[in-house]
């Protein structure tokens, strides 16, 4: 008998409430699953029409490729809309993600974007789901990628690999920095291009400016170190890859419109004058997170502190230590109590760690009382793929519904009037 047990430390969501196929342009709201279930578990909901049309928006503003980043949100609803909104391309950074990604659509392009991969994860990407793209941001990394492609197997496809120099930025202005993590330095980042082109079919620059990035003028930044970068290398590059970062609406943060950051790196890409490359971008946060919801119910209330069913080891992480203010709206359990004025609470989660609590405030009626439910909006990305199963609270449920995004961000508006679309729904 074997000692090790091989579990996902997220398990997947419990039960995928099956809607049938003609309710695909016909889905539920989120008030009436409420009010059908009475759920007493968290119950995330996804608003594909929503996505599919942030994915569209963002498609048709950017000037090249946009390769979804699985990681913010890989829930099959959410990738299908992510589909359905044209995207074709897939940033993905662990083999399940890859394996997840392929099983859904055997046509999709996929790319390997994290800059640390196991070796058996770049043979297996290549060898079984058709991967050719791979990041790295250190020598040590290249050589790894090389030896592994140059086994017989790998070697058999006589492909040569599409290789992206992660560059590392200056910390920047996001809400989430990246820079401490990867990316190769300025000096480093010329020797790994030089030191790629001869191998590499397809050569590429990618950057990251930071997750939830409210000012253009980083791209403008990035952009301006990537071609100096290009320059010194004096070799030629075939892909610029613009990363992820796009930022959405919260309650607190407005930002400027897509259309600004677009104009920013479309400048940008002019005055680097290299023709005959293609840009890349990789969102994740922008596509998914208006899309996504999840209503918690409310178990106990002291004064406003609310005790509610899901918190920081559930989807409301980011809530929590990063202090994050998502919208919240009150769904009562009986007799609408409507009219009562908005009063700040704190939400504190199911778990016994005192860390589990989100100050936010979150803006409810004051009647607000044990047995409600609140919903809370704009977590379709970081919300519910990074809950745990700490103190048992592991259980959960998934719905699609056909509300509209709970805060609207600029630039993606237009495409959110479209609503509601015909929704198809893959098999
Ligand atoms: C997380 C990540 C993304 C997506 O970032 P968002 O801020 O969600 O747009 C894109 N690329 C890489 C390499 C990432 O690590």
């Amino acid at each position: 008998m074997s000692l090790i047990q091989n579990r996902a430390a997220v398990a997947p969501v419990r039960h995928h409430i099956s809607l049938r196929a003609d309710l695909a342009v016909n889905l539920p709201d989120v008030a009436g699953m409420v009010a059908t279930l009475r759920p007493e578990e968290p119950l995330h909901c996804v608003r594909p029409a929503v996505i599919a049309a942030a994915s569209r928006a963002f498609v048709q503003a950017f000037n090249g490729d946009v390769l979804y980043a699985v990681k913010c949100n890989p829930e099959p609803a959410v990738l299908r809309a992510v589909w359905e909104g044209g995207v074709r391309h897939f940033d993905c950074a662990s083999i399940a993600e890859v394996t997840l990604v392929r099983r859904m659509f055997p046509g999709a392009a996929i790319h390997f974007m994290h800059p640390v991969k196991s070796r058996s994860a770049i043979r297996q990407a290549w060898l079984q789901h058709g991967v050719r793209d791979f990041v790295f941001d250190t020598q040590d990394e290249l050589n790894k990628i090389m030896e592994e492609l140059a086994t017989p197997e790998c070697a058999a496809l006589q492909a040569k690999p599409g290789l992206f120099v992660r560059l590392g930025l200056p910390k920047s202005s996001a809400a989430i920095d990246l820079s401490l993590k990867f990316g190769a330095d300025f000096a480093t980042a010329i020797t790994l291009l030089r030191a790629a082109r001869p191998l590499a079919g397809k050569l590429g620059v990618a950057f990251h400016v930071g997750s939830q990035c409210m000012d253009p003028l980083a791209w403008r930044e990035a952009m301006e170190l990537t071609g100096i970068v290009i320059h010194r290398a004096g070799v030629r590059v075939d892909v610029i890859d613009v990363g992820g970062g796009f930022p959405v609406a919260y309650p607190d943060l407005d930002p400027p419109p897509l259309g600004a950051f677009m104009a920013e790196i479309d400048a940008a890409f002019d005055r680097l004058d290299l023709p005959g490359i293609k840009l890349w971008a990789e969102p994740g946060r922008a596509l998914a997170a208006g899309g996504g919801s999840v209503v918690v119910q409310v178990q106990l209330r002291k004064g406003n502190m609310l005790y509610v069913n899901d918190g920081v080891y559930g989807s409301l992480s980011d809530a929590g230590a990063l202090g994050f203010r998502f919208p919240a709206r009150l769904i009562p359990a009986a007799n609408p109590r409507t009219g009562a004025p908005d009063a700040a609470f704190s939400l504190f989660g199911p778990t016994c760690d005192s860390a589990d609590v989100m100050h936010g405030p979150f803006m409810l009626p004051e009647t607000v009382r044990e047995g409600d439910w609140i919903e809370i909006g704009q977590l379709g990305a970081y919300g519910a793929c990074l809950r745990t199963a700490f103190n048992g609270f592991d259980r959960s449920a998934l719905v699609e519904v056909r509300d509209a995004a709970m805060l609207q961000t600029a630039g993606y508006q237009e495409a959110v009037m479209e609503l509601p679309f015909a929704y198809s729904r893959a098999a």
